[in-house]
């Protein structure tokens, strides 16, 4: 079983904020047809240019929006049929999503924005806080624990990020150009964080990047241009 399959994918946006109607001429499609399966631990770079529909296709990959039409499934499930509290619980259970900014939670501590995703799960407060200090032992912020968002640098920031997508060992980790603000050595880190994820865990990779070096050293580049994959 492919751990995603995308059969003809498409997604559009009404060009008028507030249209209600479904009138094509009133449509612009983002998605034009994407047909694509991933296997349990690949490592995907998708490269294309600004407005290609990158972030789209990884938001609908990560359940965070969903395609007008075609089907998307994931471990075999259809998850265009679920419902909000499933969708929500099927994220968490199998996913981690890293985001271009951060996203953390910035009156929390590093360990508590990585306990989360445990915590809402149903994990006692004492088992998550030794796995997301174990997480954050792993992107190298042993010394970080209780420090704020606010304390870090952005290479830190994006560190507990990950940290925080991958404390419950997903089987997918998508991630929106997780690079694209950091210096070279620290994307550099990072990089080396998702492979040894990959080696280790054997977990599925999806990254948008712009860096066609970084895109290269993935066991598979996909190319977005103008909503499909050339
Ligand atoms: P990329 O990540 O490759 O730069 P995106 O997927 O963000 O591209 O966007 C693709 C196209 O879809 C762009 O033209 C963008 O303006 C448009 N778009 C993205 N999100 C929305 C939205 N919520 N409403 C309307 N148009 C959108
Ligand atoms: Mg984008």
């Amino acid at each position: 079983m492919n751990l995603v399959e995308c059969q003809n994918v498409i997604k559009q946006y009404a060009d008028v904020l507030d249209a209600k109607s479904k009138d094509p001429a009133l449509m612009t499609q983002v998605l034009k047809g994407i047909n694509l399966d991933i296997r349990q631990g690949e490592q995907i770079a998708i490269l294309g240019q600004s407005g290609s529909g990158k972030s789209t296709l990884l938001h609908i990959l990560g359940m965070l929006d969903e395609p007008t039409s075609g089907v998307v499934k994931i471990l075999g499930q259809d998850i265009t049929g679920l419902n909000e509290i499933q969708r929500a619980q099927f994220r968490n259970e199998n996913m981690g999503f890293i985001y271009q900014f951060h996203h953390l939670l910035m009156e929390f501590s590093a360990l508590e924005n990585v306990a989360m995703p445990l915590l809402i799960k149903g994990v006692s407060n004492q088992e998550a806080n030794k796995e997301a200090a174990k997480l954050l032992e792993l992107v190298g912020l042993s010394h970080r624990l209780n420090h704020n968002p606010a304390q870090l640098s952005g290479g830190e920031r994006q560190r507990v990020a990950i940290a925080r997508a991958l404390v419950n060992k997903p089987k997918l980790v998508l991630a929106d150009e997780p690079t694209g603000n950091l210096d070279k050595q620290n994307a550099e880190q990072i990089f080396k964080l998702f492979m040894q994820l990959n080696q280790e865990l054997g977990t599925s990779l999806v990254v948008v990047t712009h860096d066609l070096e970084l895109a290269a050293r993935f066991s598979r580049v996909i190319k977005l241009d103008d909503g499909l994959i050339s």
